[in-house]
């Protein structure tokens, strides 16, 4: 079977908030500001995440590596009947010997947000996930937040709806993610249930299951201080600190 037969769905979080691919661009590279502007700039935790994940080759090697990696798995995949990608309790009514399908999501798996929303800004121009060069074959293979799953409750922002939906007609194949929650639905958000989560999961990693890196933000950042966004942020941060292992 030819791997560019094989349907890809896009399982967006947010389609809207969609923006460019993953791989630094050395072009929109900024002037230097002075000194004094620079040390009046604010302190920011995500500063060094997110200079890692625009500048650091290592980034583009990482992403260059899973994918790699994943093309060559996919044709294993594709032999074997038996492979699904699905959670098991998503598996529900799937088909066995449907097409071939792979699930992605979109912000920072295919494509990195920041650069790629300013230049839109400027532009006045629509994003187009085909531009970057994913064979996405047509809206019905976006599946945003507020996509209608007959028959299935959507809990949220979890995505496991829309993962159903994919496999009631399509074998799922891979999925690709830079959080848990792109693989799999956690019912808490805490450290602790997230990892019992994708425990029964751990051998697909880099199997049937693509974790792409993500060290700007996530789900996993808020589970550090019980999901409660009102705290102060220092109090959100002294959660954080504590978080830390020492040892
Ligand atoms: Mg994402």
């Amino acid at each position: 079977m030819n791997v560019r037969r094989i349907s890809i769905f896009v399982v967006s979080l947010s389609i809207a908030a969609c923006r460019q691919a993953a791989v630094p661009n050395a072009q929109t590279n900024a002037p230097p500001k002075p000194a004094a502007a620079v040390d009046a700039v604010p302190a920011d935790d995500d500063l060094q995440a997110t200079l890692w994940t625009q500048r650091a080759v290592e980034h583009d090697l990482v992403f260059r590596e899973i994918y790699r990696n994943a093309k060559e798995r996919l044709k294993k995949a594709i032999a074997d009947p038996k492979w699904n990608a699905l959670p098991l309790d998503e598996r529900k009514g799937a088909v066995r010997s449907g097409p071939p399908a792979v699930i992605l999501d979109v912000d920072e798996t295919m494509l990195d947000n920041s650069p790629y929303q300013a230049r839109l800004i400027r532009s006045g121009e629509e994003y187009d996930l085909r531009k970057v060069g994913f064979p996405v074959t047509g809206t019905d293979s976006l599946l945003g937040l507020g996509t209608v799953v007959k028959d299935c409750k959507q809990v949220g922002t979890n995505k496991g709806c829309r993962r159903q939906l994919v496999g009631r007609t399509h074998r799922v194949l891979m999925q690709f993610g830079d959080q848990i929650d792109d693989f799999v639905d956690v019912t808490a958000n805490t450290p602790d249930d997230r990892a019992k989560s994708v425990q029964p999961y751990v051998d697909w990693i880099g199997q049937r299951w693509w974790m792409l890196p993500n060290p700007m933000y996530g789900s996993w950042v808020p589970a550090q201080f019980n999901n409660d966004w009102k705290q102060p942020r220092a109090a959100r941060r002294r959660a954080e600190i504590n978080a830390l292992r020492t040892n």
